[in-house]
């Protein structure tokens, strides 16, 4: 078996692992490049038959569903198998007809916690870990004798993190080659460790404590963990988590019994439809979508009175409703996602407008990346032949931290 990273050796985002064994390939991930954000003139990697197709071309698996591990296979050959797991397809599948660019991936085979799975001479077995992604992978191949893993996106500090320790605990055994995603070198020292999901829970609870009005958290409805964090804060502070029909479609999607969502059996959730929100749904022909969540509806005075019972999943245009429906006074908004998306866009633009309105604005956030003290512990417990840093800006550093650390560049081949 050999191996080349396409992207990723000194970046994250884009990530694409080509394999060969025995005459024939497989591709893990086909992501995005953070640096070529418009699909329609991002290029697809040079692999062969990806474009045209090829009978060698076996198959792309995922790892999870964010976009710079998925974003590039709208472009693929669509006769090229993908395989990802069962929740990160569904989740993707609901977000579509709410996100623009939106894309409902269909796999043809799907990943299942360690069971291994045959595509040609790849055997594949994937582990499910800890991530900010729902339904997220590590890969474990092996082909041709050889043993490869593939970290994909991981973490120890989420609410799955004894997924992590149970890798640790039980790790793949005589691994040749080990990529590992190295997000976090480079952004954190390297004996720092991030609040766990649990710590925020404590901290939004805290927050909401101390909110007079309705509480605006402003995070990604992709992202699971955090939608249960803020809820859970939510019920312990005796309040009503609103999602939109968007975050509502997503919970409904991952399948899991779990996962609070506006369905039978769970309290403290609702579902409120913002105006420009139901004008896009009768735009796109699913406006019958919400009818399921009937029970569950609140409207924008029953918003208004119970402002101080209520928690918002929140992005900057619902300003516009929650002005005409009078339910600001008292609220406070708590961004829930990474700093730099303040920079410019949307963020700005949320930020400037608490700014002007006079609304606390504050950011209570954990990476979906495992710190380095985490990322040593799983390198040490797989002890691998030789590691590849994969998914990070902070290459540099792996050599001074990790054993056996070998530098590759993109689109080089190596043997394993
Ligand atoms: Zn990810
Ligand atoms: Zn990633």
């Amino acid at each position: 078996m050999r191996l080349r990273i396409h992207r990723g050796t000194r970046e994250i985002g884009g990530t694409c692992v080509e394999l060969e064994c025995e005459g024939a390939r497989i591709l893990l991930d086909l992501g995005l490049p953070l640096n070529e954000p418009d699909l329609s003139v991002a290029r697809l990697p040079d692999v062969v038959g990806l474009e045209s197709g090829s009978a060698d071309l076996l198959a792309i698996v995922l790892s999870h569903g964010h976009r710079d591990h998925w974003g590039l296979v709208p472009k693929a050959n669509s006769a090229i198998p993908v395989v990802m797991g069962t929740a990160a397809e569904a989740v993707l599948g609901a977000a579509a007809a709410f996100i623009p660019g939106g894309v409902a991936l269909k796999a043809s085979q799907y990943l299942v916690s360690d069971k291994t799975l045959t595509i040609g001479p790849f055997k594949i077995t994937p582990h499910i870990v800890d991530h900010s992604g729902f339904d997220a992978y590590a890969l474990e191949v092996e082909g041709g004798a050889k043993r490869l893993f593939y970290s994909g996106d991981l973490r120890a500090h989420g609410r799955k993190g004894g997924l992590f320790e149970r890798l640790v605990r039980n790790p793949p055994r005589e691994i040749d080659v080990m990529l590992m995603e190295g997000s976090s070198l480079g952004r954190l020292a390297i004996d720092q460790a991030f609040p766990s999901e649990k710590d925020l829970e404590q901290q939004f609870l805290d927050r909401f404590n101390r909110t007079s009005g309705i509480a605006l958290v402003a995070c990604s409805a992709q992202n699971i963990d955090r939608v249960v964090t803020v809820y859970r804060a939510a019920k312990r502070a005796g309040r009503t988590l609103l999602v939109d029909a968007y975050a509502a479609e997503v919970l409904s999607a991952t399948g899991y019994d779990t996962i609070p969502k506006p369905e039978h059996g769970w309290s403290n959730i609702a579902v409120h439809i913002p105006q420009a929100q139901r004008i896009q749904l009768v735009r796109s022909g699913i406006a019958s979508l919400v009818d399921r969540y009937r029970e569950f509806r609140v409207w924008p005075e029953q918003i208004r009175d119970n402002a101080s019972q209520l928690v918002m999943l929140f992005r900057g245009w619902m300003m516009r409703d929650l002005e005409r429906a009078d339910a600001l006074s008292g609220a406070r908004v708590i961004w829930s996602q990474w700093d730099g998306y303040l920079a410019d866009g949307a963020g700005a633009r949320l930020k400037n407008e608490c700014e002007t309105r006079n609304i606390p604005f504050e950011t209570i956030h954990t990476s979906g990346h495992a710190s380095v003290p985490d990322l040593k512990r799983l390198a040490a417990a797989i002890a691998p032949g030789r590691l590849i840093p994969i998914h990070t800006f902070g290459r540099e550093a792996f050599p001074g931290l990790f054993d056996n650390v070998m530098l590759a560049e993109d689109g080089e081949w190596i043997d394993l």
